[in-house]
């Protein structure tokens, strides 16, 4: 039964509806896929019983023919999404065993459609991080190896979890947030594709807040096709969430196989950076010459603030997440530590609940935004933020119908590799992702080709507000012509 785990969503929604095959054993074949695959440490948590009563109801409804359009189709949940009665920890110790009293917008919406609950996936701790290292849980490990190496590397993060997991055919899909390219940037490193819709285009409500201007949840899957079938059931409106925005739907599987004759790339020239792999330079012309072949027309734009984006993301992110963690207080959540008053049971508590990285970023965001520096760092962080989202309407007013980049300056480094004396070295891992959550924008990260040591490397196209289809469309010329990649399996 274990190949069952090897389809597209796509094809197992059509073995479903032809009864080639049921949820329950679609969804048992994924079971024991993560149970043989625990040396990933991709799931926090697996809920087996939750799974099976999922895709049994599932079955039932199949069978009476009112199936929604993800009906029994195994995914996995970052574990930043609440999921009500199932223990939800953003991967920090602060949380505890906390149990969401209530589910997540996108999660209802999921199951809602059909979709079935393998488990909760690892990520780095509130979501700060590229490596998946800074999880409480311990690292998420690639299925991927270097050639002939048996050295263990990062999935990327913070969306370590759900990528690892997709990528080694653990689930069929996963939900993924992205606050600086959490999304994008774990499905480069695991030749996975993942998209960031616009922000506003799905509810943040129930999901645990890193930097709520930018944050944005989306899928990660092994297709275009596959993102375009989850997106479609996470997206929508939501009362519950003020900046989630009424328009309505798409149907983005619409957008596949559409034509993308005559529209306008647009080719960045900042982003060619000094010292950038020539393979990454290669693989962005080959994903530019692809989408020509397809009949787009390439044209270099200039977006001149890129320079200053990861140095405002660092001074933004941090100040909304020094904001939004400060509920975590040894009170309503999880974990408490005890003190000889209430203000040193809070310092007890924070100082054991949260660790390395999530302080640095408290201690950063707090200062950014104390009385004094608040001019001089938060304030023009913000004015610095317009002028990149400036950049992009710019080139958008002259006709350019998405940027074409690439998602990532390297491929997956190894466990440990990196940030350990210099934070610095890790967040550069975000330079080509971070100006589109400061913008606010839509990005697909898609599988384009390896490196020379056989490790996976994407291209990242960015879209007008709203416009997922174009990408949807676009990222399937790249996916048809890159072709698709799975790693060999060694867990
Ligand atoms: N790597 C970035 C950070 O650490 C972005 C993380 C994210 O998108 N959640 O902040």
């Amino acid at each position: 039964m274990t190949d069952l785990t090897s389809l597209t969503l796509a094809e197992a929604r059509k073995g479903l509806a032809d009864k080639t095959f049921t949820s329950l054993e679609l969804t048992d074949a994924h079971l024991s896929a993560m149970e043989a695959a625990r040396a990933l440490n991709a799931f926090v948590l697996e809920t087996p019983d939750q799974a099976r009563a999922m895709a049994r109801e599932a079955d039932g409804k199949i069978a009476k023919g009112d199936a929604g359009p993800l009906a029994g189709i195994p995914l996995g949940i970052k574990d930043l999404f609440a999921t009500e009665g199932i223990r939800t920890t953003a991967c920090s110790k602060i949380l505890g065993d906390f149990k969401p009293p209530y589910e997540s917008t996108v999660t209802k919406q999921l199951w809602r459609d059909g979709a079935v609950l393998l488990g909760k996936l690892n990520n780095d701790e509130f979501a700060m991080g590229s490596s998946n290292e800074t999880s409480c849980f311990g690292p998420v490990v690639n299925p991927w190896r270097r050639e002939g190496s048996n050295t263990t590397l990062v999935p990327g993060g913070s969306s370590g979890g759900s990528a690892s997991a997709v990528a080694a055919l653990l689930c069929m899909g996963a939900t993924a947030t992205d606050t600086g390219g959490s999304i994008r940037q774990p499905a480069a490193f695991t030749a996975t594709v993942g998209i960031k819709p616009t922000y506003g285009r799905c509810s943040r409500w129930g999901i645990v807040a890193f930097a709520s201007s930018l944050d944005q949840a989306g899928p990660i899957a092994r297709s275009v096709r596959d993102c375009a079938m989850l997106l479609r059931s996470m997206a929508g409106h939501d009362p519950k969430d003020t900046t989630s925005v009424d328009i309505a739907v798409p149907n983005y599987e619409a957008a596949i196989g559409k034509s993308v004759k005559g529209m306008r790339i647009g080719i960045p020239r900042e982003y060619r950076l000094d010292g950038m792999p020539a393979e990454i330079e290669k693989l962005w012309e080959a994903g530019a010459a692809w989408l020509k072949a397809a009949g787009a027309e390439l044209v270099e734009v200039s977006l001149p603030h890129t320079k200053y984006a990861l140095p405002a993301y660092y001074i933004v992110a941090p100040a909304e997440a020094s904001s939004n963690l400060a509920r975590y207080d040894g009170v309503r959540y999880g974990l408490r530590e005890q003190g000889r008053n209430i203000i040193e049971m809070y310092e007890n508590s924070r100082a054991e609940g949260f660790g390395a990285e999530v302080k640095r970023r408290v201690m950063i965001g707090t200062y950014v935004l104390s009385a004094g520096y608040y001019d001089a760092y938060y304030l023009r962080a913000q004015k610095v933020r317009t002028l990149i989202k400036k950049d992009f309407e710019d080139c958008f007013a002259k006709g350019v119908d998405a940027i074409l980049t690439p998602a990532t300056p390297s491929a997956a480094f190894g466990i440990g590799e990196k940030g350990g004396a210099d934070p610095v070295e890790m967040y550069l891992n975000d330079i080509f992702t971070v100006t589109v959550n400061m913008a606010g924008l839509p990005g697909i990260a898609v599988p384009a080709g390896k490196d020379a040591q056989g490790l996976p490397l994407g291209l990242q196209l960015i879209g007008r507000p709203f416009d997922e289809e174009t990408l949807f469309s676009l990222g399937e010329v790249i996916e048809q012509a890159a072709g698709r990649f799975t790693p060999v399996r060694w867990w």
